[in-house]
């Protein structure tokens, strides 16, 4: 039976470059009005998309992170759309293709652009180096964290500088006081030893808002201690001082840039028409005037006919005219045009729960516009959380439609297309590989060695393809070099979500692309596999080596006075059920993919090298379960140290907050191997040693006088000792 979208003529192919405020009704809008005829892609660095709005609030201390992040990986998923978690380096606006620095180009025939902007940061000596930016938020939300940390920890004067006095400038200089002054007063510190100072060129603060709003605010900073340094240029930044133009120095703690919003260099490099400053110049439609397969809105775009401040206001508002505009140029109909309003309404945060409101001469203060400033935010907020559903007839009874067994099988077409783009790694012993394809692949392997198979594969569980093929992949391996095996060849196993055949091509193609991008990095030729349709996407691979007998390590094996190394942190189950729960933070997330995407090979090696006599990788059972097994049979049992114990950022946290994998109840299984359970005080990383690992790292048991070499050698950490007390014969106690 033909899929559903087989009988459709799949011709476009649209790109969302960036999840902004613009960009997330797009997706909205998609949900609710798909068009069959169009394969959607999602680029973005993150998919927990800021909301500038309450990020004042959030720094004050009145919102938790997630109340000001749209997630936007409902939003895709319900979509149907691809995501590509990347940031653009390049446009080849000739070949409609989008160049990413880490991953395959992204190609498109419409492109739809909402990458805000970035403080303006050119041409000062130090200032990207030794100054926090307002945006990339993500990066932000990190460094105003480990400030506020640095601060609270420190004794005596803690210089905070802030330089620029828009409403994002002062709005932060509020909250960070607010901030400091109620964490401080709850340590018993006292907040007058932080020294809060904002910088402007200009000679007042909000030069676009009226006098009542900029005197209302002045006379906020005054009664925050804030001190306003008017006319001043910041020409060069040292590690911890500024100087501005006359060359005096302002020293500092910590500086925060929050200067006017400047264009990507990408956008002026690509040969789209911008304004003067480097913006897209978009027509009143939301379109490139140079590219009309091109569209922008928010603080990237400039319209030609009526250039607005840049702000979030007119990102959201731009949103449905630009969703309703891609959905006309894709049908060929006329653009409807966007009239930006020339007033609009701001509302900025004073720090408490009280806020100043300011529109065109009108200005109004007090915890009242708090309160409208709340609604307003949290109404917009809700407008995102997902709860849609298609609305499109065509979809009636959709899953009906699809064959199962062989019918399931996805084209030949799309598969050869994929796979066209690929280079497998040119094994020697591949008789027949993907260069040459059979019904199966022949291998030869060296003479006298043992061969080493294994299996794994995953629902996704990071929305990228690319990523997914690469963290599998690692994975993957990482059973072979736990066994001492050198890898060889891959077989791919893919299960493609049902959708257009051009949808389906991209995923397999990113799918493929970022696993034989890992497997060629590790010598292992990829010669065959098999795709099938499904719900969700799953990828799998079986990866055969092989090894000399003498040469494989085992799991088991432990000697007394071995120390126990492990050789990546804890955290991705925790850290990927906190993110499904929008709790994570995105770089929480990075570090732990950053992580995943460690190979354990040198590490397995160097305890090869070193004589291990046990080694596992940790993987679904967790650290606890996987040392059970280490330990299963033996006579001998291990001490190991909580605190030792290695963890990726943010999953104490999430643990601490009662998030766990679904994986965890399972995994306490293990605990009937930890001797002192009912005894041993409690400790907070104890959750974690149930917590599962996806690509986690290896476990090896190295004889103790060359363990902290060896340690070091492979960037791992002694968790603990085998010890010969026959009381722990195949057991485990915690110490703290
Ligand atoms: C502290 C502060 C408070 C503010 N408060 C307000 C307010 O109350 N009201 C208001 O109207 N405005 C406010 N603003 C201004 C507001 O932040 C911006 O005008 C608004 O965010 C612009 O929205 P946007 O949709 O254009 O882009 P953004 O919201 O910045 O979104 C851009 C998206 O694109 C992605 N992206 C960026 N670069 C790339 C790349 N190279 N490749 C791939 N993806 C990329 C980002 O990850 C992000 O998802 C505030 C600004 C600050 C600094």
């Amino acid at each position: 039976m033909p899929s559903k979208f087989a009988t459709l003529l799949v011709m476009k192919r649209l790109v969302l470059l960036g999840g902004g405020h613009s960009q997330v009704e797009v997706l909205r809008q998609w949900v609710m009005h798909p068009q069959p005829d169009t394969a959607l892609t999602v680029v973005s660095r993150d998919l927990l998309a800021p909301y500038s709005g309450m990020l004042p609030g959030f720094i004050a201390g009145h919102y938790r992170y997630e109340d000001c992040h749209i997630d936007v990986r409902p939003l895709v998923k319900a979509a149907g759309a691809r995501v590509c978690q990347s940031e653009i380096a390049g446009l080849d606006l000739d070949n409609g293709k989008i160049i990413c620095p880490d991953r395959p180009d992204v190609p498109f025939d419409v492109l739809s652009i909402n990458t805000g902007s970035r403080p303006d940061m050119e041409g000062i000596p130090g200032v990207k180096e030794y100054a926090l930016a307002v945006k990339p938020v993500d990066i932000f939300i990190q460094g105003w964290e480990r400030i506020l940390a640095e601060a609270l920890s420190s004794e005596g004067t803690y210089r905070l500088l802030i330089v620029g006095t828009g409403a994002g400038g002062v709005e932060l200089a509020l909250t960070m006081r607010y901030r400091l002054t109620s964490e401080a007063k709850a340590l018993g510190q006292d907040p007058a030893r932080f020294h809060l100072s904002v910088i402007t060129r200009s000679d007042e603060i909000l030069t676009t808002h009226n006098r009542s709003v900029q005197r209302r605010v002045l006379r906020a900073l005054e009664h925050a201690a804030i001190k306003v340094h008017y006319r001043e240029t910041v020409v060069s930044v040292e590690p911890t001082h500024l100087t501005v133009e006359e060359g005096k120095r302002h020293d500092f703690d910590a500086l925060i840039w929050v200067t006017q919003a400047s264009a990507p260099e990408w956008v002026k490099a690509s040969g789209l028409a911008t304004d003067d400053r480097g913006f897209i110049l978009v027509n009143d439609g939301l379109q490139s005037v140079s590219h009309p397969n091109v569209f922008a809105a928010g603080d990237v775009a400039t319209m030609e006919s009526t250039p607005h401040p840049k702000s979030g206001v007119y990102a959201v508002r731009q949103g449905p005219y630009l969703a309703e505009n891609l959905r006309h140029h894709l049908r060929n109909e006329p653009l409807t045009p966007f009239t930006p309003q020339t007033r609009f309404l701001s509302l900025m945060c004073l720090g408490p729960e009280e806020a100043v409101a300011s529109k065109g001469p009108f200005a109004a203060q007090g915890r009242l516009m708090w309160a409208w400033k709340d609604y307003i935010d949290q109404k917009f907020m809700r407008k995102y959380e997902m709860g849609m559903s298609p609305m499109s007839n065509d979809d009636v009874g959709m899953s009906e439609m699809y064959c199962g067994g062989c019918g399931s099988k996805v084209g030949q077409d799309v598969l050869s297309r994929a796979l066209s783009n690929i280079t497998p790694y040119p094994a020697e012993g591949v008789v027949r590989g993907l260069d040459h394809p059979d019904d199966a692949a022949v291998i030869t392997y060296p003479p006298g060695s043992q061969v080493v198979h294994t299996v794994d594969h995953f629902k996704a569980f990071v929305d990228d393809p690319y990523l997914l093929g690469q963290v599998t992949a690692h994975h993957c391996l990482s059973d072979l070099y736990a066994m001492g095996a050198t890898p060889h060849n891959a077989l791919a196993s893919v299960t493609l979500p049902h959708g257009p055949e051009i949808m389906q091509e991209d995923i397999l193609s990113d799918l493929l692309a970022g696993a034989n991008l890992v497997l060629r990095a590790e010598n292992t030729a990829l010669v065959g596999g098999h795709t099938t349709e499904g719900e969700e996407l799953v990828f799998g691979l079986t990866v055969n080596g092989y090894a000399a007998p003498e040469d494989i390590l085992s799991k088991t094996g432990i000697q007394p006075g071995d120390a126990l190394i492990l050789t990546k942190p804890l955290g991705t189950g925790v850290l990927f059920a906190a993110d499904m729960r929008k709790k994570a933070q995105a770089p929480w997330i990075a570090q732990a993919i950053a992580s995943m995407l460690r190979s354990n090979r040198d590490a397995a090696h160097a305890f090869r090298d070193a004589d291990a006599h046990a080694v596992t990788d940790i993987t679904g059972f967790g650290l606890a379960g996987h040392l059970r097994e280490m330990l299963a049979g033996s006579q001998y049992g291990a001490e190991i140290e909580l605190d030792a114990i290695p963890l990726l950022d943010g999953a104490l946290a999430c643990s601490e907050a009662a998030i766990r994998s679904s994986l965890f109840p399972q995994n306490l299984n293990a605990e009937c191997v930890i001797a002192n359970r009912n005894t041993v005080p409690p400790h907070k990383a104890y959750p974690l040693l149930f917590d599962p690992q996806t690509s986690g790292g290896l476990l090896a048991s190295v004889p103790g006088d060359t363990a902290e070499a060896v340690a070091k050698a492979v960037g791992g950490w002694i968790i603990g000792r085998v010890s010969d007390d026959p009381n722990l014969s195949g057991k485990f106690n915690l110490r703290q």
